[in-house]
This record gives C-alpha cells, sequence and structure tokens, in this order.
C-alpha cells in the first residue's frame, strides 16, 4: 500500500464500542487514522490512493490468546512417531499398534497418538498389554492431546520410572498404580516431559520451518497476533531462534511469549527465568508479560480438579501446586507486575485462582496484573460472576464447543454427572456477566492445521455443532444457550485479547491511533449461513498497513491501479 490511503465503502466492523460501524478509514503509514463515515473524512484523504471496498466486510486482525506453535512442531518431528487417530476400541489400538512394529520392526522406538481416552472405554490398557506386541523396544502410546502416555516395561526403564518413584503432583501427574500398589504403565500430565524429548534435539531449521508454516496458515486466516502458551521443553532454544528470525525480518507476526510453569519446581523459579528470557528475547515483535501455570489436567484424564467428584471414579483430580502454594506465586507476581494466564481445567481449579485473587485483594489491596483462566469447561454457577469482579479474563476455544473432544452423553455423564455433562463450555453466561473474554485455537499439532482456523472457532462457538460430525446435521452440544453471537466471537478474537495482552492501546480494533491491522472478507460472516463460516479464507490480510496475504485472482475496485496487490 502507498504510504497514505483511504478505503471506501466498505462495512467495517471495528470492535469498538463505542463506535462499532464504519463506512471509510483512512491509512497514514502503519496506523489509522481516521476511522468513520466518508462525509466526515479529513478534506487531505481525498488525495490519498483511494480503494473502493465494493460494500465487502472488513474486520479487525486476530488475535489468537493461546496458542502452542513450537510445542506444536516439535510434537510433530519424530519421525519415530505415527498417528492413528481414529481407534476406537483397546482391541483396535493394539492391532494397528501390531501392524505399525511390523512394518518397521527396526525403528529404535515407537511413539503413537491413538486418539481419544474414550476408545479404551473401561478397558485398561497396561504394560502388559504393550509388552506382549513389543518387549525389547521402547513403546509409548499418547493420546491425542498428551495428558495421558501408557508404556511398556523397557520405556519405563529407559525412563528410570522403579516401582519406588513418587508422583510429581498427585491426582494431577502421576503414575498410576493397580490395586496391589504396582504401576500399570499409564502415566499422566507433566510425568511425560523426559519422553516427549526423547526423540532428542530438533534441528533448528525443521524447528523454524514448522513455526513458517503455522504462522503463514495463521496469517491467511486473518491472526496476526498470538500468546503462546507454552514450549513444554526445548523452551530457551525456541525463544532464541524467533528472536534471531524477528531481528533479520522473518517472523511475520506478533508473538506474546511466556515462561512455563509446568513442574513444581518451576514455581520457585518461574520469576527469575521470566525476567532472564525478557532482558535477552525481547523484540519488536516479540514480548514477556506472562507467565503460564499449568494448573490442572483434563477431564478425560481425571486430572482436571473438581469441587464435586467425577461420577465415575469418584476422585476430584489434581492441582500442580497446593492453593497456598499458588497464593504465594500469585502474591509475587503481583508485586512484580508480572501476568499470570492458568490452565484450569476443572471447575475446583479455577475455583481455587479466583480464591487466591480475592485474598490478594483483601491483604493487598489490589490485584494489579493480569491474570486469565484458560479452558474452564466446567464451572459452578456461582463462579461465574467472579470473572467480572475480580477483574479476571476467561479464555476459552471455540472449536472444542461442538464437543469434538468429548465423547457421547451418556460417556460424559458417566465422567463429570449429568448436570455438568450438559452445561461444559460456558462461554456465553461468562460473556454476559460481563467477563473480559477471549478466544484461542490452543492445537498442539501441525497434522490437524485446519483445527487452528480462527473461522472453524467463530463457526462452532456460534453453532454448537462439531464439523466433524456433520456440521449442520450434528446435534448441538448442550446447552444449547451458550452459543455466542458473531459479534461476541469477533470481541473475543480481537479488542478482548488485546485488552488482556495489554496491546490495547495498539491493536485489537480498527480506531484511529491504531495500527492498520485489519482483513477484508468477500463474505457477510453476520448474515452469511453459519455452518459455512469455517471456510472462510479472507481476500486480503494487512499488518501495520501492509498487505501481508492476499488471495490468488481477486480483484478490488480500485485496488490495481493503486498497485495495492
Ligand atoms: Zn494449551
Amino acid at each position: 500500500m502507498k504510504e497514505n490511503t483511504i478505503i471506501r465503502n466498505a462495512r467495517i466492523y471495528t470492535s469498538n464500542e463505542e463506535a462499532p460501524w464504519a463506512d471509510t478509514a483512512v491509512i497514514e503509514g502503519d496506523k489509522f487514522t481516521y476511522v468513520g463515515n466518508e462525509n466526515n473524512a479529513p478534506a487531505e484523504a481525498k488525495d490519498f490512493c483511494s480503494v473502493d471496498l465494493g460494500g465487502r466486510l472488513v474486520l479487525p486482525g486476530f488475535i489468537d490468546s493461546h496458542t502452542h506453535m513450537a510445542l506444536s512442531v516439535m510434537m510433530d518431528g519424530d519421525e519415530n512417531s505415527f498417528p492413528i487417530w481414529d481407534c476406537r476400541s483397546k482391541t483396535e489400538i493394539l492391532r494397528k499398534l501390531t501392524e505399525y512394529m511390523k512394518k518397521h520392526p527396526f525403528r529404535l522406538y515407537y511413539v503413537a497418538f491413538f486418539g481419544q481416552v474414550e476408545a479404551l472405554a473401561d478397558e485398561k490398557l497396561t504394560k502388559a498389554d504393550l509388552d506382549q506386541i513389543v518387549k525389547y523396544r521402547p513403546v509409548v502410546l499418547l493420546e491425542k492431546e498428551c495428558h495421558t502416555a501408557w508404556l511398556n516395561s523397557k520405556a519405563m526403564k529407559m525412563l528410570k520410572i522403579r516401582e519406588d518413584v513418587k508422583d510429581m503432583a498427585p491426582g494431577y501427574s502421576y503414575y498410576e498404580r493397580d490395586a496391589s500398589g504396582n504401576l500399570t504403565g499409564k502415566i499422566t500430565e507433566m510425568t511425560m516431559l523426559p519422553l516427549l524429548g526423547m526423540s532428542g534435539r530438533i534441528s533448528d531449521k525443521k524447528l523454524k520451518t514448522g513455526i513458517l508454516k503455522i504462522a503463514d496458515y495463521l496469517l491467511t486466516r486473518g491472526v496476526t497476533t498470538v500468546y503462546d502458551a507454552g514450549c513444554y521443553f526445548e523452551e530457551e532454544k525456541t525463544y532464541k531462534l524467533l528472536t534471531e528470525m524477528d531481528r533479520s525480518g522473518e517472523l511475520p507476526i506478533r508473538y506474546e511469549a511466556t515462561y512455563i510453569i509446568n513442574t513444581p519446581e518451576k514455581a520457585d523459579i518461574a520469576v527469575k527465568e521470566f525476567k532472564r528470557y525478557k532482558s535477552l528475547y525481547e523484540t519488536d515483535n516479540i514480548k514477556f508479560k506472562t507467565i503460564k501455570i499449568m494448573f490442572d489436567g483434563t477431564h478425560r484424564a481425571h486430572t482436571a480438579k473438581l469441587v464435586e467428584p467425577y461420577h465415575d471414579t469418584g476422585g476430584t483430580g489434581g492441582t500442580m501446586v497446593s492453593e497456598e502454594r499458588l497464593y504465594r506465586l500469585m502474591s509475587e507476581l503481583n508485586r512484580e507486575g508480572i501476568d499470570l494466564h492458568a490452565h484450569t481445567v476443572g471447575e475446583g481449579a479455577s475455583k481455587m485462582v479466583l480464591d487466591c485473587a480475592e485474598r490478594i485483594i483483601r491483604e493487598q489491596g489490589e490485584l494489579k496484573i493480569h491474570v486469565t483462566l484458560a479452558h474452564l469447561e466446567t464451572q459452578r454457577d456461582e463462579d461465574i460472576p467472579r470473572f467480572r469482579e475480580l477483574g479476571i479474563t476467561a479464555n476459552f476455544t471455540p472449536h472444542w464447543h461442538g464437543g469434538n473432544d468429548y465423547g457421547t452423553a451418556e460417556q460424559n455423564a458417566e465422567l463429570l454427572g449429568t448436570w455438568r455433562a450438559e452445561h461444559l463450555f460456558r462461554a456465553k453466561s461468562m460473556m454476559d456477566s460481563g467477563a473480559n473474554v477471549t478466544f484461542s485455537s490452543d492445537e498442539v499439532t501441525l497434522q490437524l492445521l485446519d483445527r487452528w482456523n480462527p473461522f472453524l472457532g467463530i463457526e462452532t462457538g456460534h453453532t454448537r455443532r462439531e464439523l466433524t460430525k456433520g456440521g449442520r446435521n450434528a446435534a448441538v452440544f448442550p446447552p444449547l444457550s451458550e452459543c455466542l453471537t458473531i459479534e461476541d466471537l469477533i470481541k473475543g478474537y480481537t479488542v478482548n485479547g488485546a485488552r488482556v495482552l495489554r496491546l490495547d492501546d495498539q491493536i485489537g480494533s480498527v480506531e484511529a491511533g491504531k495500527s492498520a491491522d485489519f482483513m477484508v472478507l468477500n463474505e457477510d460472516l453476520f448474515t452469511m449461513d453459519p455452518y459455512r463460516i469455517h471456510d472462510i479464507v479472507p481476500e486480503a490480510v494487512f499488518v501495520r498497513g501492509k498487505c501481508v496475504k492476499y488471495r490468488e485472482g481477486i480483484s478490488f475496485p480500485g485496488a490495481v491501479s493503486c498497485r495495492v496487490f
């Protein structure tokens, strides 16, 4: 785009609550200098390059408020792993594994992603089952979401997991034992960190290629900023590489980095390490403002912290650290001015963070930092209004809201009890309570790149019907009352995300004075068939006033003569 441009005849949804719609925007250099009605545009703009958008919808650039870019590349970067996504029973899992072993008998070890935990139903998978298939080489079966793994005896031995091993965090990160107290081979959550790095170090070249592949995909879908919610291993290597990339102009996206607490010990060194990262690795596009804690697990692995017990096992899950330790961490962050992002799936985990925040306000007068609670799959009624009251942000991943990671209604009720099973992902109640709500992709694999698509998130958050189960023909994932409006979703992907990342003076809305990050669509998100939303690819995406992506073959009226594209 030339230095100064006037975009006219557009349908601009600004995400600015005071003036949500406009038809004209003036861009000077990298910033919007006017957004509003064409009649009131500054007189000098009539000499600017004029682009008539023919009534097309314009949106602010999206912010993905919880992603895992580098982690996804690493999870993908192992040639000893193979995906078996669609197994539906233990027999099928073991059969596919056997077939693979026969085909590749000389691989050093095997890591398989086998899909949902539900595939096992009530059948236990043990190291004895795996030993029957492979005895002399290590085998690791990893469930798709990487919260549970099953190891054969050889893998247990290789990772030095002996019978006297201590759990990292009981109920959350632990080694399963049978009735007689012996290890079964099943391990959960962060106890599997050593095996995720088992394949050795990923090369810089592979890491960079993977990161650029994700960034490129996100940009084509209108995402111009991400918060990376953590790289479980090779964290410093990743930041070093990203910094080098940005310094040489190769990082095309704004990247909010983090320090991740994924073992209890890391809570003790987090602030010191965070400050070190910040001093070494900040650039124009990379900022450190937030520490992340993996505070609980997932419902399917029974590791998410609940208030009322799981219906099937009677357990209540667990947390990475105790509530008292969390309080000390949050107090330290509050003093240091470092924001917190916490993985909290179960209602018990979010309640603990809310209680700590309340205590800080009571005892220290003020919660100065931004606190985000991510995932929030179950929520107690009484905790929903507390987010607004305490100024805490709620983060959801709307492409899950069709229930793709959950089983059937019966399975969910068996796991969580009927009420909770019918009240998962209550983002609309949270939004309507006045809390700041943000949205994100939260993927951990390159193999399902389409799940990173914010337009899939918008469709599923709006319809609560899962695309892979038939989209419009799929059943609504209850409750229907939690369907979000398109406006809710756009705000959660734009201005609300900017607010929590302290970028709201720069991005998040189409507003005079802000960076010209925006996209042009050829579909009207507000009126179109909602079951086609996932197919949207913006015609053009701009970052800092510069067109970074445009769809092949499109021509905007007036655009060609201005050499915009
Ligand atoms: Zn995550």
